[in-house]
């Protein structure tokens, strides 16, 4: 039997490593549906969503599109859309 073994990065190292590449989907915010209630920031496992001038964004150089934003938001006010590469 062949045992693959895999090497694990050192914590945190998805700072370094642009997480964005790895993405599918898009997260889409509608910023008239929004009420800026900061659960897609809070909830957001790559921690990259941010507040730009009181509007919600994500950081699409870090976001993955796992859609734990879109999930979450109480108002349906982030979309996960295909992303064209
Ligand atoms: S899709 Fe996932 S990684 Fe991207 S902003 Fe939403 S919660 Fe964060
Ligand atoms: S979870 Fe939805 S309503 Fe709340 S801040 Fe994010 S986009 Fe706006």
């Amino acid at each position: 039997m062949k045992i693959t073994v895999a090497a694990l990065t050192e914590p945190g190292s998805t700072v370094v490593n642009k997480t964005g590449g790895w993405r599918t989907f898009v997260p889409v915010v509608n910023h008239k549906r929004c009420i800026k209630c900061s659960l897609c920031e809070i909830y957001c496992p790559e921690g990259c969503i941010r507040q730009i001038d009181g509007l919600f964004v994500p950081d699409l150089d870090y976001c993955k599109g796992c859609g734990v934003c879109a999930h979450e938001c109480p108002r349906k006010a982030i979309e996960m859309v295909l992303e064209e590469k």
